[in-house]
Parts: C-alpha cells; structure tokens; sequence
C-alpha cells in the first residue's frame, strides 16, 4: 500500500532511515502553505514557523518508529525505518509469536508518549526557567508542535482499531487470543472499515480534500485485503503455523535455495530463502534449513552482522559450527 523505498538519511544505532520523496513533498507543502496566505511582511515568519513544525513533526515521527525499531532489534527482526507520505513506517521481519508482535506495535505509540512527557517536563522547569519561551517564539512554537503532535499521533494510532495503523494491529492480534485467524482478520478489516466510512465524510466535509482521498486509499486497501484472503500478520495462528504442510510454492523455493548453495552463489541463496520466509508460516524443519541457510550464506558473503541473527536460530549443525568460527573474530 505504502511506496516502500526512498533516500537514504541516516542510521542510528544499526537501524536506517529513509525518506520518501513523498514525505519530502507534504512537509514542503506544510512548510509553504502558511506563506501563501499571508501578507508579505508576515512570509518570513510563517514560513519559520512552519519550518518549526515541519521539523517538530519529523523528529516525533522517528522518535515513534524508533519506539517499534528499537524493540524490533531487540528480538533481532532487521528493523528499518522509512518516513513516507502518510506518516512513518517500520519494516521488519515477521515476528515469531503474537507477544512479540504486539510488544513492536505498542512501543512506537509508547516511545512517543514516554518522549512528549519528557519535552513538557524539560520545557516547564527548565526553558520556561531560562524565560527563552518568550525570548524566541520559534523554540517556543517548535516545543509545543513537539508535544502536540506526538500526544496526537501516538493516541490516534493507539486508540484507532483502523488497520494497518498501530491500534488496527493490536486490535488484530488481541482478536487472535479470542477466534481463529480467518475470523479474527475479517472482523479486525470490517470493524476498520466501519470506522473510516464515517472518518472520511466527515474528513471530507470539515478536514479537506486530502484527508478524505488519504481515507479513501486506506478504505479500498482495507476493502482489498478483505476480499483477498490476505495473511495480516505473516504468521498463522500459533498451533496451526507449527503443522502447516509447506506448499508446492515453498517445497519449490527451497531447492532453489539448496541448488544456490550447492553451487556456492551464495547471494542466490540468501535472496532466495528471503522470498521464502516472505511466504508466511513453513513447518519447523524447514524454517530450520532456511536459518541454516541464510547463516551459511551471509557468513560466506562477509555479512557478519546479519549473520550474527541467523546463526542463533540455526540448528546447530556442523556447517552452522564452521560459519560461527568463520564469523567469530568479526563478531563484537
Ligand atoms: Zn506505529
């Protein structure tokens, strides 16, 4: 749904950050627009306050990716992040239980809400100590855009079951406790779309045309999903996920990954067992040779530090105890 790629911007961490040029394009448009309606001595500070919440909205939005890319690292998913039109987007490895799973949701809204407290607290007793907040306006504007929009974003993501946002997947993986999968995705997409209908009429009607075709594109693709059967969480329900047959599609994939391996083009091997976890669920032996696969391969093309993951999920063969002493000197 989301454009998936855009220019690199900076890593933190081991974690990259990318920029869409969509993104570029809206805060541009947020950062001019006051302008256009203001009188020609006011420009230069409409467009500094604009230019301030521009900034403010930027630095709330990595702080609330961070929040899912920083949990996500933790149980080793490959995190990364991408600020695109419609706010951010953390990708990362399908997490291996709901638990997981949901821990990376709630932490992106969390980190938020944990950060706006934090900058009220530091502006209270200590900028407003100083009286800068009168001194500069501009800190001041910045400060308060800060808050409010992270208090905004992370309680519209967190509060709204609309998917994909964090409340729709949190929402998702609680009906996952209660109903099986097919059940619980198809509620979790229609209560989705039964919010957004009236969010859109009334987006259209007081928010502005760009709101409402934004609702609109999220509706159809709530529409799209439910009508396609597609897996939300990449993962099946935890007790049918461990017996699910591979299918011809997988079995197929995984010779292609064994031919690859066979015939050392490892960077074969390795792309092919990433198309194969984007699959979903595979039985546990053959999850186990896909680890085994990527650990060998990544050691093999010198990268040891995605290695460092695979090789603790491998089984411990003999060609996983050769990898490890291959990537033990690179290895902090
Ligand atoms: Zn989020």
């Amino acid at each position: 749904m989301f454009e998936r790629s855009g220019f690199h911007f900076f890593t933190f961490r081991g974690i990259d950050v990318a920029v869409s040029p969509w993104y570029l394009l809206l805060m541009a448009f947020y950062m001019f627009s006051p302008m256009l309606g203001s009188g020609s001595g006011n420009a230069a500070n409409a467009f500094f306050g604009g230019l301030m919440t521009v900034l403010a909205i930027t630095v709330s939005l990595i702080v609330h990716e961070f929040g899912h890319g920083f949990v996500a690292k933790f149980y080793r998913l490959r995190p990364s992040i991408l600020l695109h039109g419609f706010g951010g987007l953390c990708s990362h490895d399908i997490a291996s239980s709901d638990k997981d799973d949901a821990l990376v949701v709630f932490a992106g809204p969390a980190a938020q809400l944990v950060f706006a407290g934090g900058v009220f607290l530091l502006n209270t007793f200590l900028l407003a100590g100083l009286n800068l907040g009168t001194a500069t306006p501009l800190l001041s504007s910045f400060v308060y855009a800060l808050i409010f929009f992270s208090v905004f974003w992370a309680l519209l993501n967190l509060l709204l079951p609309i998917w994909p946002l964090d409340g729709g997947q949190l929402f998702h993986l609680f009906l996952r406790r209660l109903m099986p999968e097919d059940k619980a995705r198809a509620l979790a997409l229609r209560v989705s779309i039964f919010l957004l209908i009236p969010l859109g009429i009334f987006a259209f009607m007081k928010a502005g045309i760009f709101l409402a075709i934004l609702i609109v594109y999220i509706l159809m693709y709530n529409f799209q999903l439910l009508n396609s059967g597609q897996d939300l969480a990449g993962r099946a329900s935890g007790a049918r996920a461990a017996q699910s047959p591979a299918s011809a599609f997988q079995d197929e994939l995984l010779g292609d990954a064994e031919r690859a391996l066979a015939d050392e083009d490892f960077r074969e091997a390795y792309r092919v067992c990433h198309q194969l976890r984007s699959t979903g669920a595979m039985p546990d032996k053959m999850l186990a040779r896909v680890w085994e696969i990527l650990a060998v391969s990544a050691v093999a093309m010198e990268r040891f530090e995605e290695a460092e993951s695979y090789l603790e999920r491998a089984p411990n063969t003999a060609a996983v105890r050769r990898a490890r002493e291959l990537a033990q000197p690179h290895l902090g």
